[in-house]
């Protein structure tokens, strides 16, 4: 068994693992991009709001006493989900990565779900606002990317009939 803080504190470092890894596959889309300036400047955007989401889950650990040095860095964190993203050199690059970017921030979203929960049944109010905060910031972003693949597809396709740039 374990006390509903050890879980909330379990379940903080894997949604802080998570953004390191969302910061990879952010970083490399960013760098990669060259066709899609929208696409490119909302990623980059996300990219520095990740970044604080990070700093926000380390001073929620640090809140419930956890010793927040031992949070595993973007080192080594380039797993499953994001190798799929950050090595992607396919021909559709750009619509496969906003796709994958789109259900990247719905297990965002499912996981804030999860510890705002977990946080309330620890009694940690003030740390279940937090995590109800950023998961707002995921769902803008989820909204952002479904109201522009369209767009980022057609534009692709259209591209790609006349062979201009279109994979990146
Ligand atoms: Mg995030
Ligand atoms: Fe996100």
């Amino acid at each position: 068994m374990a006390s509903p803080k050890e879980h909330l504190r379990d379940w903080l470092r894997d949604a802080h693992a998570m953004e390191q890894q969302a910061i990879s596959m952010m970083t490399a889309q960013v760098e990669r991009l060259e066709t899609y300036p929208e696409l490119r400047a909302a990623i980059a955007r996300h990219l520095e709001e990740t970044r604080s989401q990070a700093d926000r889950l380390a001073e929620c650990l640090t809140l419930l006493g956890d010793d927040t040095s031992t949070l595993k860095d973007l080192t080594g964190r380039l797993v499953a989900f994001g190798q799929g993203l950050t090595g992607m050199m396919v021909e559709d690059e750009a619509v496969k990565g906003a796709l994958a970017s789109y259900a990247f921030e719905h297990m965002e979203i499912g996981a804030y779900r999860v510890n705002v929960a977990a946080a309330e049944a620890a009694g940690e109010a003030t740390i279940a606002r937090v995590l109800e905060q950023i998961m707002k910031e995921e769902m803008a972003m989820a909204d952002w990317l479904y109201e522009h693949l369209p767009r980022i597809t057609a534009e692709f396709v259209s591209r790609d009939a006349v062979d201009a740039p279109a994979k990146r």
